[in-house]
């Protein structure tokens, strides 16, 4: 936390709207739509409800395809499960990132055109939006920006999340910026926004007796919650230069040790670097995480492609290894921006004694 949550989730409850309305929600949404630029955002429960919501709002069921970046979280692609769709993988590249090569491949050899593309931004470091953008324009495919881990990154400029018909931000515990839980969902697509927040509500037509047409969900974000995103907004690009101060620090320390390389920030790009992720060419990183742990330090392997989940066993991928590799050869590193200089050469230390 900032400081600042206390003072906001005070105001909340001198006003007593503890519910998923109230002025926190509106001063919440316009923060992310100053911040990044775009037009129209609505305040959820989590990212995972507003991937899903905009599945919903482009009409995607049962029966269609839906591409998605293979080296994600689950939670970029549970939504193509909830609508009954087939989700189908696509690589990696050497930016860690989808492969644009890949991703054309896919649509080429498909024998019936996916409706959407959902992009995750890795670790907070953008994709290949040039190319990514234009395939998906040439070949008329709803692109999905999950930007659950990169609120605060830009590519040429532009804030991530941004680029596409929707993008998402979440506010989970873990992310760079957190109301405990909790997601946005952006679009410059007005109607596409109002519609979304409809079946964030329980999708009640609008009568005073309750009439349904359609069923909803129950995805509104707390005006609680909102009072601690107002805050948190307030200081993202503090948060990303001190991720990236502690991404520099990682990779100074480190330089002496050849078998470490980082994860890349593409030309373009200016990652919000919400994990420090490092491969390593000869020692395992199970090692690694075993010593930190025994000095009381979490870290984590790189998250485990989609396509090699067991859930996933008859999906469909466009894959040729690279991020296989990845998730046997990388680590994510300790980076909490509350983290002290001195606390992260503990991690150094202890890596370097495994290296
Ligand atoms: C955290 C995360 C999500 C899910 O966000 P929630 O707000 O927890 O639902 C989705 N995709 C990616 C890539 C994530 O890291």
């Amino acid at each position: 936390m900032s400081g600042k949550e206390q003072k906001y989730i005070d105001e909340v409850f001198k006003s007593n709207y503890i519910a998923p309305f109230g002025s926190f929600i509106t001063r919440f949404e316009e923060s992310i739509k100053a911040y990044t630029g775009v037009s129209n955002a609505l305040a959820l429960s989590s990212a995972t409800a507003g991937l899903h919501l905009a599945l919903r709002v482009l009409g995607i069921g049962r029966g269609d395809t839906v591409l998605a970046s293979s080296f994600t979280f689950i939670g970029s692609v549970n939504c193509i499960l909830y609508q009954g769709a087939e989700p189908i993988f696509i690589d990696s590249d050497e930016s860690w990132n989808v492969s644009p090569i890949l991703l054309k491949k896919a649509i080429r050899e498909l024998p019936k055109k996916p409706k959407v593309f959902i992009l995750t931004h890795l670790y907070g470091q953008v994709a290949k939006m040039d190319e990514i953008v234009a395939i998906c324009k040439e070949e008329g495919i709803y692109l999905i920006e999950d930007a659950a881990e990169s609120l605060g990154a830009s590519y040429r400029g532009q804030q991530s999340g941004t680029f596409g018909d929707f993008g998402v931000y979440s506010f989970n515990g873990n992310k760079i910026l957190t109301t405990s839980g909790g997601g946005v969902l952006v679009s410059d697509n007005e109607e596409w926004i109002a519609k979304a927040k409809f079946l964030s509500t329980q999708a009640k037509e609008p009568f005073l007796y309750y009439e349904h047409e359609e069923y909803g969900y129950n995805y509104r974000m707390s005006n609680v919650l909102a009072a601690i995103g107002v805050a948190q907004v307030e200081v993202l690009d503090e948060r990303v230069e001190r991720k990236r101060e502690i991404f520099n620090f990682y990779q100074e320390k480190f330089k002496s040790i050849d078998e470490i390389s980082w994860m890349p920030e593409i030309e373009g790009g200016r990652g919000n670097r919400w994990l420090s992720t490092m491969l390593l060419d000869k020692t395992n990183p199970m090692k690694i995480i075993e010593a930190l742990e025994l000095s009381s330090i979490d870290s984590r392997p790189l998250w485990k492609p989609m396509h090699m989940q067991p859930l996933f066993r008859k999906s469909r991928a466009f894959v040729d290894g690279t991020s296989e590799t990845l998730f046997s050869r990388g680590l994510c590193l300790p980076s909490p921006t509350s983290a002290s200089n001195k606390e992260l050469m503990r991690v150094v230390e202890v890596i370097k004694t495994v290296c």
